[in-house]
């Protein structure tokens, strides 16, 4: 049998690798470690955890990571089995004992018999004769393997990230003080004039913000991402700051154009506008907060924005050097390279942030490989579902739009949240008859969620057999 080929032997390469060879194809698991080191992996482990040892919260029923969880387990994920094999106590979160569970990983992976395991760099395109590829390489692929990926896709560069700016949920924003204007009202193709949400400041505001922020704990780096150049006209908030008082209030919190709709009279000194961030309006960005401050500043500081009080965020920014791909545009709605749909690609490098978001699209990849080989149509998880709406994200859920300055709007990678998913009919009044309100009220959103998931998912799993799959 023609083997398929796994480039990356992380959280995504070893979930594809063992979903496949649990299928009954055969597999070939090519690891670079450590024969040639990444910035960040210590060992020689496969699934190598290279920061915290959580896979983040495990409760399904509020939480989608917690979802995630569950949908994984449904399909046999060998990370999730040796997750919960290493556990170590964390509260609600799963924790692992970070040695042993790649130990464990390596193991069931190595003693496969449908599976070899080579050690060495890909260090370009893969070679013609391998039919199937799966490049699950992480956001440190190596320079050469990404070079040859960037030739192939016809893209100007891989992206490479380095400070990102927080999401926010929607519908925790204040929109009795925000308000919806595009700068100058300026409709720009396939806007309205109001694409924007405002979140006004007078002078006393935007005074004790940027002493806020030029208080603001940064986080600590590590030496490679401190040598990771800014990229021009993205430099962090609380940098622009620190080079003037006034620097912000010229740049991204710049108040022209821009009349508030609740006190029209009055002049905002400065604003923080929001751009949305995902087709279903669910998400805003904030626009041009890239930050390297530390989350639990970010969070206190950024609440100070009025509006943003009770600003839930979806993502906090930060700094990484990262290697991803122009998903929406570059691949298909199953993975595959347009360019070239020999190859697949899982894991981080399409686009999702953490461990279990990368063994998710890890374990998509290689199921729709094993759909793909037998010749069946390829069906995607649907997009209620945690795997289906971050899959979403990845191959075409977010908006790439004009940001109002001729800049395109861009891809940027993401943990998997309920901002991804479509709405939801939740129950309005609880067990007892009376409205549901403010916690309990958001509870309940939640669960209606995370039950019509599970529903849908168990569904999808039935529709193809993958049950049995599972099972095997
Ligand atoms: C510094 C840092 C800290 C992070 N901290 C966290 C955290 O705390 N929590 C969290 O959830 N996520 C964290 N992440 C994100 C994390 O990397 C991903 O969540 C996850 O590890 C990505 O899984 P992956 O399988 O896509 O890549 P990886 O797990 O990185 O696996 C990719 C594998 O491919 C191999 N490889 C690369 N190039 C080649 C090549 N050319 N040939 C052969 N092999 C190759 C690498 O050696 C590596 O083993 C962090 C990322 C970084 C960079």
């Amino acid at each position: 049998m023609t083997p398929i080929h796994v480039i990356g032997g992380g959280l995504a390469g070893s979930e594809a690798a063992w979903q496949m060879a649990q299928a009954g194809l055969t597999v070939v698991l090519h690891e670079m470690r450590p024969v040639r080191k990444t910035d960040a992996h210590q060992t020689d482990g496969l699934a190598e955890l290279v920061c915290s040892n959580s896979f983040r919260s495990d409760d399904s029923e509020q939480n989608a990571v917690g979802l995630i969880h569950h949908e994984l387990r449904q399909l046999g994920s060998l990370i999730m089995a040796c997750a919960d094999a290493h556990q170590v106590p964390a509260g609600s979160a799963l924790a692992v004992d970070r040695d042993g569970f790649s130990d464990a990983v390596t193991e069931a992976l190595t003693q496969h018999p449908n599976i070899t395991l080579e050690r060495g760099e890909i260090a370009g395109l893969p070679p013609s004769e391998w039919d199937k590829v799966i490049i699950a390489t992480g956001p440190l692929t190596s320079r050469a393997l990404s070079n040859a990926v960037l030739e192939k896709s016809g893209e100007d560069a891989l992206a490479f990230f380095d400070a990102i700016a927080p999401i926010v949920h929607f519908e925790s924003i204040d929109l009795n003080k925000a308000w919806f204007q595009s700068r100058y009202d300026k409709v720009g193709p396939g806007g309205t004039g109001k694409d924007y949400l405002n979140c006004p400041m007078n002078r006393d505001q935007y005074e004790a913000f940027i002493d806020a922020l030029l208080a603001g704990d940064t986080a600590d780096f590590k030496e490679w991402e401190a040598n990771t150049p800014y990229f021009d006209g993205c430099l962090p908030i609380e940098i622009m700051a620190s080079r003037g008082r006034e620097t912000l209030r010229h740049g991204p919190m710049k108040p022209m154009g821009l009349t508030n709709a609740h006190e029209p009279d009055i002049k905002p000194y400065a604003v923080v506008q929001l751009r949305q961030d995902n087709a279903l309006g669910t998400l805003y960005n904030m626009v041009g907060f890239q930050t390297k401050l530390k989350y639990g500043a970010q969070a206190d500081i950024f609440r100070m924005i009025p509006g943003l009080e009770s600003a839930q965020f979806a993502r906090l920014g930060g700094l990484h050097r990262n290697t991803f791909l122009n998903s929406p545009k570059v691949l298909d709605g199953s993975l595959r390279l347009k360019a070239d749909p020999r190859l697949r690609f899982a894991g981080q490098i399409t686009g999702c942030e953490g461990y279990v978001e990368s063994a998710s699209v890890g374990c998509l990849a290689g199921i729709f490989t094993v759909m793909e080989t037998s010749g069946r149509e390829i069906i995607a998880p649907p997009e209620t579902t945690a795997m289906g709406a971050l899959l979403g994200h990845i191959t075409g859920g977010h908006i790439s739009r004009n940001d109002g300055a001729g800049k395109p709007g861009s891809f940027q990678p993401m943990n998997v949240n309920f901002g991804l998913f479509p709405p939801v009919e939740a129950p309005k009044t609880g067990e007892d008859g009376k409205r549901l309100k403010g916690k309990e009220k958001a509870k309940a959103k939640k669960r209606a969620m995370t039950d019509r998931a599970k529903v849908d998912f168990a569904a999808w799993m039935s529709d193809l057999g993958l049950q049995k799959l599972a099972a095997e």
